[in-house]
């Protein structure tokens, strides 16, 4: 095991590209995995080809697209009508169950015949839907399954965990890479790359934390 490596689970949206470049500041070597569970906008995978060699970062893309059709939801299904807001009882139908489950336990198995231990994912519990595989609770509890499952010492980083998407956008500004976030980055739910639609949630998440960074910044 080399101490130094990271694996980062990579999406080519804002969050993702975020850590992926966190990372290069906190490890000798970086490489990420991407995956195609079967979402509607592709087209993410192309932009996290295309981030990943700008910053001259191995990229593996695995298709799990399985994880899709396990469940009826608005991102893999194009029949479904995306939730605007999240219900009152329950998560916006945007959720994939079992996404991050899966990808974290994949990225794993794929860091470990790497010899990789640190693993690095975007998930944040202060995003606005609440989506329980994006808590730190079940982050903590995989990472103890994990080592357990496979005898070894993984360590998830969750650098934006605790904060928000106005701080995302500082950190990204801080590493460097805020213009490449703002213009290649695709956080939208209607498939649009940089500013995106500007209607969906995703959009209005991304451009209100942005409003709010640019604001603190020119202060
Ligand atoms: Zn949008």
């Amino acid at each position: 095991m080399i101490a130094s490596q990271a694996l980062v689970v990579f999406s080519g949206g804002q969050d993702s590209t975020t850590c992926l470049f966190w990372a290069k500041r906190a490890f000798e070597k970086v490489v990420a995995i991407s995956f195609l569970y079967g979402q509607k906008h592709q087209k993410e995978v192309e932009l996290a080809r295309a981030i990943a060699q700008q910053a001259d970062v191995e990229l593996e893309v695995m298709d799990v697209s399985f994880i899709g059709s396990l469940s009826h939801n608005s991102l893999t299904d194009a029949s479904i009508v995306m939730d605007a807001e999240k219900p009152a009882e329950s998560y916006p139908n945007t959720f994939v169950p079992g996404r991050n489950l899966f990808f974290l336990s994949i990225a794993a198995v794929y860091a470990r015949g790497k010899g990789i231990r640190h693993l690095v994912t975007g998930v944040s519990q202060t995003d606005f839907s609440g989506y329980p595989d994006c808590r730190d609770t079940f982050i903590r509890s995989l990472n103890v399954t994990l080592n357990l499952a496979m005898d070894e010492q993984f360590v998830i980083h969750t650098p934006l965990m605790w904060i928000d998407k106005a701080a995302t956008w500082a950190l990204a500004d801080e590493l460097g890479v805020l213009e490449l976030i703002r213009e290649q980055t695709l956080t939208c739910y209607n498939g649009i790359a940089g500013a995106g639609c500007g209607r969906c949630p995703a959009c209005r998440l991304r451009r209100e934390g942005l409003e709010k960074y640019l604001a603190v910044r020119a202060h």
